[in-house]
């Protein structure tokens, strides 16, 4: 079984540099607009839960019965800390745990700064193999927001000129 990352201290000054208010509204209106079928509403999480922890019950119904099947094969509840996860499946060999819709910023903003703002692809390398629910899309649109990744990435497009200028200088003696 794989075991989980504890969550992350929150680290509110950085959020706060990282994205801007209109940054987040934005990123949530982006949401809303591009639903996907991997978006876990609170309804819905619970609908699961209720679904795992109630396998004694009769189904009342041929649906129920099917929803039940799939519940069973595709998460795991664990009550005590109150954590649904999602079970291994193609491409993913460990579990992972279930964000909902409200939470993806929240994700998204800690695993980035866990990264060290190390770009889309870290960030999101970060995120497929622990959480269930995030799509690559929205991490690439989120970190795109990041107001301390554009300040590298000036820093990075200055910052080399002087050294190929003395290099330059140094071959022509
Ligand atoms: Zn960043």
């Amino acid at each position: 079984m794989a075991t989980l990352q504890p969550p992350p201290a929150p680290d509110a000054a950085s959020a706060i540099q990282a994205f801007s208010t209109s940054a987040r509204q934005a990123f949530e209106d982006f949401l809303e607009g591009h639903s996907s079928r991997y978006h876990i509403s609170r309804q819905k999480r619970a609908n699961i839960i209720s679904l795992l922890i109630d396998d004694q019950r009769a189904p009342i119904n041929q649906i129920e019965h099917s929803q039940r099947h799939h519940a069973v094969h595709s998460f795991r509840y664990d009550a005590a800390s109150d954590i649904l996860l999602a079970l291994p499946s193609e491409g993913h060999s460990g579990e992972r745990q279930v964000v909902v819709q409200e939470e993806i910023f929240k994700v998204i903003e800690q695993e980035h700064l866990l990264s060290k703002h190390a770009g889309q692809n870290m960030t999101w390398a970060a995120i497929r193999n622990t959480y269930y629910g995030i799509a690559r899309g929205e991490v690439e649109y989120l970190v795109k927001q990041c107001e301390i990744c554009h300040k590298k990435a000036l820093n990075r497009s200055r910052g080399p000129f002087i050294p190929i200028i003395s290099t330059e200088l140094f071959e022509r003696v």
